[in-house]
């Protein structure tokens, strides 16, 4: 379980806000994901009303779904296109706003109140500035983050997670030495020694 060359490699903010620009988003998707379907009872686990995180979001589309559903949905982004794609693309309107605690930042917010998203790196948030959560669907968003980056990104997760949530991974599993990623290959003893 060696991740070779991928340990090195960077994709910039730069980038990420170039393949938006470019329409180089393969990795969004119309439909629903299989394994959030599958697996929604194990993030409820019987629960309603609950804050749900979606880290590095994008545009995805189950963030309509779990709102849909009574749940508060909160995503990060840095391409500011695709948040505004995500509210045009489901017909729903939206305010805008500066978020004090992050210089340039933004948060879109619909204007029933249950989906805000925050434009901003990752990185710049906190519990203090977007409370903690109940549950967090992260697909794309581990497998995303620049490797030099992970056990930072895993510090910021396991801090904005509140005592009885659940968290759910989808990671993808390939030969790392035949794509440079992302998404990159991140080994199952990664994903213990990061979480726990
Ligand atoms: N989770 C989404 C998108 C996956 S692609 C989905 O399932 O469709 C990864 C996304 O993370 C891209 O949209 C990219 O613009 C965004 N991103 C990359 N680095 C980020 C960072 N540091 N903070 C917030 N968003 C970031």
């Amino acid at each position: 379980s060696d991740i070779g060359s991928q340990k090195e490699r960077v994709v910039t903010e730069e980038e990420w806000l170039q393949k938006w620009e470019m329409g180089n988003i393969g990795f969004h998707k119309e439909i629903r994901h299989p394994l959030l379907q599958k697996y929604l009872d194990v993030l409820l686990n019987g629960r309603s009303g609950l804050r749900i995180f979606f880290p590095l979001c994008g545009k995805a589309v189950e963030m309509k779904w779990l709102a849909d559903m009574g749940h508060d949905v909160v995503g990060v982004e840095v391409s500011e296109q695709a948040l505004k794609e995500f509210f045009s693309e489901h017909s729903l309107p939206y305010c805008e706003e500066p978020v004090p605690e992050i210089s340039g930042g933004k948060m879109f917010q619909s204007t029933s109140g249950n989906i805000s998203l925050y434009c901003c790196s990752i990185y710049e948030l906190s519990s203090s500035i977007v409370g903690k959560f109940d549950g967090v669907w992260d697909r794309g968003a581990l497998v995303a983050v620049n490797p030099c980056d992970r056990q930072r990104y895993a510090s910021l997760m396991i801090n904005l997670m509140e005592k009885n949530s659940s968290y759910l991974l989808v990671t993808v599993s390939y030969d790392p030495n035949k794509h440079k990623g992302p998404p990159f290959y991140v080994p199952e003893s990664e994903i213990k020694s990061l979480f726990g």
